[in-house]
């Protein structure tokens, strides 16, 4: 069989990449919601090369078969194009459920939307839970934690959300998605586990979404100004997909239930960001500031102590690396989409 490892860790091949074989008792049915997306598509990837079962539901809104692609057609692998907002009948043993738009511009889109898949669409997913009694592992968000006033921000902090502004669709579904998870724990026994995501980057991001590292890269390879919004001295911390999806499968498999914070604690301002991205692409870009956005978080860094303890979990991926692989991705989808289409 011929493989041929394209960038973004898609195999073209003659054939698919090579799963394990586990035996029945080992093998689970897992549902990815939100597969097709950025993360979700990495998490596919690992749960199928392990020897599970996977099904992806997703509505397509910001992922693309693309990125499941290598996938399709294996025996153990299943598409559904469905949106969570409605309900869903399958049998699963275990569901990881990210299926929501998780940049700004897309979330923002159609607030109303991005509120009903974090709460309808995560109390289908519940129910779904609920009647074939699989753990349900939750994508949360640090912006639950809002424009944070401790930092580094502990998974004890009650947050400071804006509930009426322009991120509140997101944050605050966020917010009652964890509340669900918690009641449909208390009052129906599903077991639940919360993640409580921070900045993550990597291949697969989504060209188009507006989030800093993919703008920033693709602004630095075209040649264009980099867009700092602000002063740029509002901070993030960014961790590489490996090491989110590490961290995920871990907590599924933990007997801890309470929300774990996953993140790279390395912490930059946002003009660092700009610097570096700039330095290691190279190029002519200039950068530039533009008026800030509302209710931008001014610092955001994770405290890990607890995913360090409860999980043995810490990222692996330094940033130098990761952005490496990051921009020969968006190089390459550049590359493709500028060359001439042929009769
Ligand atoms: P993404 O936009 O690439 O993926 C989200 C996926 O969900 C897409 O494939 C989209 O089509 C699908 N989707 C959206 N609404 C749906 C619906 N109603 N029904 C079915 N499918 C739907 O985003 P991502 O970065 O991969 O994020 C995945 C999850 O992780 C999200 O829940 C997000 O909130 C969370 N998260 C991500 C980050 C990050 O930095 N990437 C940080 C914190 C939390
Ligand atoms: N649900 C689903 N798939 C299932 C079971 C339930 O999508 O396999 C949906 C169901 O339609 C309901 C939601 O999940 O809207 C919550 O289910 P639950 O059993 O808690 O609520 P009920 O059906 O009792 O209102
Ligand atoms: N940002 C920026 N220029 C861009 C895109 C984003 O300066 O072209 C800033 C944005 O204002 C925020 C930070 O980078 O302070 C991270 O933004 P992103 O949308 O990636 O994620 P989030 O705000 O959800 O952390």
């Amino acid at each position: 069989e011929t493989k041929d490892r394209t960038t973004n860790g898609n195999v073209r091949s003659h054939g698919y990449p090579e799963v394990r074989n586990l035996n029945y008792k080992e093998r689970k049915r897992i549902l990815v919601t939100g597969g097709a997306g950025f993360v979700g598509s990495h998490l596919v990837d690992r749960l199928m090369l392990e020897g599970h079962e996977v099904y992806v539901v997703d509505n397509y809104f910001t992922g693309r078969k693309k990125n499941i692609e290598h996938w399709i057609g294996h025996g153990n692998f299943e598409m559904i194009q469905h949106d969570i907002v409605n309900p869903l009948f399958i049998e699963v043993d275990e569901i990881y459920h990210l299926a929501s738009p998780a940049s700004p511009i897309h979330y923002m889109y159609n607030p109303i939307k991005t509120i009903k898949t974090n709460t309808l669409g995560t109390m289908n997913m519940l129910g779904l839970a609920k009647r074939t009694r699989a753990k349900l592992l939750l994508a949360s968000t640090s912006e639950v934690y809002g424009d944070p006033e401790i930092h580094p921000q502990v998974e004890t902090y009650w947050g400071h959300v804006n509930p009426i502004g322009p991120r509140a669709c997101y944050d605050e579904g966020k917010r009652v998605a964890e509340t669900l998870c918690y009641g449909y724990e208390q009052q129906e026994e599903v077991q639940v586990r919360v993640a409580r995501i921070f900045n993550t980057y990597g291949p697969r991001m989504h060209m188009e979404d507006g989030r800093v590292v993919s703008n920033f890269v693709l602004q630095a390879l075209q040649n264009v100004p980099i867009t700092i919004y602000g002063d740029g001295e509002q901070t993030r911390s960014f961790q590489y997909v490996s090491d989110l999806v590490d961290g995920l499968i871990r907590l599924m498999k933990s007997d801890y239930t309470q929300p774990v914070n996953l993140g790279n604690q390395e912490e930059h301002t946002i003009k660092e960001f700009a610097e570096i991205i700039h330095e290691i692409v190279g190029g002519t870009s200039e950068i530039i500031n533009k008026p800030a956005v509302i209710d931008d978080p001014r610092r955001r860094r994770p405290d890990i102590t607890l995913a360090k303890s409860v999980l043995g979990w810490s990222p692996k991926v330094p940033l130098a690396e990761g952005l490496a692989k990051t921009i020969a991705y968006f190089r390459n989808e550049l590359e493709k989409t500028a060359q001439p289409i042929r009769p």
